[in-house]
């Protein structure tokens, strides 16, 4: 029966159970297949990657690695491998503790990740040291990798609700210029790196210590064949300017001399910065002194001025190389040993073909850490200058002699013609006594008109003796307390008795005080007011009326003279008060004179702290105002 049943619906039966069974087996087996597919792949990628931020690992990175090396090789391609290190990690480790460390880690991952192309791999190697590869980038892009980087990193974290803020530093190396294998170029890398760290600056390309050259990132100057520390960071993280060519060279010497600690480090940092305007100063040689005075870096202006290349220099001491010999006491040993910044204005530095050349320069020490240790020196060639200022020097000699031959000349000129002038005029006033007793009209004009030539003679000749001393010595006073009012109506009065056909006469204006007390050089004061008067007089023309007016303004005494003759012309008005100027309209009117007496009266005028001004219209007459300190005004009572 059973067999009928079995017959009759078995089959069916038995076929959909196994069937049903086949079907379970399979989706059982495919189910653990592709559990056992998962676990392994869990397990590959657990094996590859960074468990806290899901990176790939050391592992996987160099494995990529190789194989980018391998493309490139055949390709003829390049590679770049960045090294970053999180600034100062331990310390928000130890001040937040671990957890708060870790999530910090992922989120950096994160912010690195975002910087970046799919095709470039970001691992973490372990703590906060991750690596990036950039499978076909040169030193150029890899530099701008590397500030991509910097900047998204810029971006604060977040824990605990608090924003923290992470610097990190970069190393750059690349294939092939700085490795030809993968266990090269990380090497590379991790040097640049920790130069990028000890010098806060952000980011540096391998290649120190090597004499390795290659490409610069784009914008940090050309390639001084050493390492290239480009932008440093600034305290939010983001990538500033980067320093010149020049200052990362020095940098680096520094930094290979020994100053490898962080503190150091530091201070150099702000040493170099703050002389990196001057060493970047193309025109001007640039060495770095060690703490013994020798050279450490030598730039390529030091290079060509000291006529050696820098490998001829480094290593060598300062002195030796610059003198030929030991100078123990030369200003850029002294910087060093008394820890303070020297200036040498006069010196020769020797070349190596026997020559030498002036030079000029500054020496300050490298202060690290408290403490000295060496001096960079920053000189230049100053031959030319030497030269200029020599002949500048046999210029002013050769002008000097020539004025002081112009001043002697005078003098004894002038001298020899006062003495027999006096004569003429004695013997004129005696003519001019016995011409009035005689009643002579006509001789006594004749006679009084040789007076007053003689007269006006004198003044000329003393003017031209003056005025060159004036120039170079100025002028000294000997000043009293001095009645203005009389001084002035005494001299309008000699100055009239030569021109009876003015009538001159003083109009005193405005309630002037009787006397208008002033000090001053009585006789040096007349010589001004006889100038002013007699050029009224001279250049008055046809309208025979000169205004002499005296009055008090303020804390002045005022005495103007004004006439209505031939003016000065407007561009000419300010000139007229320098040494032997003339207006050309004086000239041309044939109206004799040195040009002088207004000189020597605005000397006389100023050394009496007064002034000595000028209005004037060409054709229509000029008024020349002098004005002098009031004595009472000046705190002094008359009579002292
Ligand atoms: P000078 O011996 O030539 O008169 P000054 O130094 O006294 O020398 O004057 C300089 C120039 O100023 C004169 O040459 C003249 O051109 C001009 N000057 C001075 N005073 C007068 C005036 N009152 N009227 C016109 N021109 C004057």
């Amino acid at each position: 029966m059973g067999e009928d049943r079995r017959e009759g619906t078995a089959p069916t039966a038995d076929l959909l159970l196994v069937n049903e069974r086949l079907l379970l087996a399979d989706l059982r087996e495919r189910e653990l297949a592709e559990d056992a597919r998962r676990l392994a792949a869990a397990l590959e990628h657990r094996a590859l990657h960074d468990a806290l931020t899901d990176l790939p690992n050391r592992m996987l990175f160099t494995d990529r690695l190789e194989q980018a090396l391998v493309d490139a090789r055949r390709e003829g391609a390049t590679v770049a491998l960045l090294f970053l290190d999180l600034d100062r990690f331990k310390a928000v480790n130890d001040r937040l503790g671990h957890q708060a460390g870790d999530l910090l880690l992922r989120q950096v991952a994160a912010h690195l990740r975002g910087a970046l192309r799919e095709a470039d791999t970001l691992a973490r190697l372990y703590g906060d040291e991750f690596a990036v590869l950039l499978p076909g980038d040169d030193a150029n892009a890899a530099a701008g990798a590397a500030r991509a980087l910097l900047r998204a990193l810029a971006a604060p974290c977040l824990l605990q609700g608090q924003p923290e803020y992470v610097e990190a530093s970069i190393g750059i190396a690349v294939y092939p210029a700085h490795g030809a294998d993968a266990a090269a170029l990380l090497r590379q890398a991790d040097a640049a790196m920790y130069l990028a760290k000890r010098t806060r600056g952000g980011y540096a390309v391998a290649g120190f210590g090597e004499g390795q050259r290659h490409p610069h990132p784009a914008g940090t100057g050309p390639d001084s064949g050493t390492a290239a520390v480009a932008g440093p960071t600034s305290a939010g993280g983001a990538p500033v300017a980067p320093v010149g060519a020049e200052l990362r060279a020095v940098n680096e010497r520094l930094l290979l001399a020994g100053l490898r600690e962080q503190e150091l480090a530091d201070q150099l940092r702000h040493q170099l910065a703050f002389t990196g305007a001057i060493v970047g100063n193309l025109g001007e040689g640039v060495c770095a002194l060690d703490r013994a005075g020798r050279i450490s870096f030598a730039n390529p202006a030091a290079e060509r001025l000291l006529g050696r290349a820098e490998a001829a220099l480094l290593e060598r001491r300062w002195d030796e190389v610059v003198y030929g010999g030991r100078v123990d006491d030369c200003p850029p040993l002294a910087a060093i040993r008394a820890g303070a910044t020297m200036h040498a204005d006069d010196d020769r530095f020797a070349r190596p073909d026997g020559g030498s050349f002036a030079a000029a320069y500054t020496a300050a020490p490298i202060v690290a850490a408290d403490a000295v240790v060496g001096a960079a020196v920053v000189f230049r060639d100053i031959t030319e200058r030497r030269r200029a200022e020599a002949e500048r020097a046999a210029l002013t000699a050769r002008v000097e002699a020539a004025l002081a031959f112009r001043t002697r000349f005078l003098s004894i000129t002038a001298h020899e013609l006062r003495s027999p002038l006096t004569a003429l005029k004695g013997y004129a006033q005696l003519l001019l006594r016995q011409a009035r007793d005689g009643g002579d009209d006509r001789l006594l004009r004749s006679l009084a008109r040789i007076d007053a030539q003689a007269g006006r003679m004198a003044r000329l000749i003393d003017d031209l003796a003056e005025a060159p001393r004036i120039e170079s010595d100025g002028l000294t006073l000997d000043a009293h307390p001095l009645a203005l009012r009389a001084l002035l109506e005494e001299t309008v009065a000699e100055v009239g008795a030569t021109a009876p056909e003015f009538a001159l006469r003083v109009r005193v204006e405005g309630g002037a005080a009787a006397a208008v007390w002033v000090r001053a050089d009585r006789a040096r004061l007349q010589q001004v007011l006889t100038n002013l008067l007699t050029n009224a007089v001279k250049y008055s023309g046809a309208r025979r009326e000169v205004a002499i007016t005296l009055r008090q303004d303020g804390a002045r005494a005022l005495v103007a003279v004004a006439d209505h003759g031939i003016g000065i012309p407007a561009a000419q008005q300010a000139a007229v008060f320098e040494p032997y100027v003339r207006a050309a309209n004086a000239t041309a009117g044939n109206y004799g004179g040195l040009g002088l007496g207004l000189f020597i009266s605005k000397a006389i005028v100023d050394r009496h702290e007064g002034t000595l001004t000028l209005v004037s219209e060409e054709g229509r007459g000029s008024t020349f105002t002098l004005a002098l300190p009031l004595l009472a005004a000046a705190g002094e009572a008359p009579g002292r």
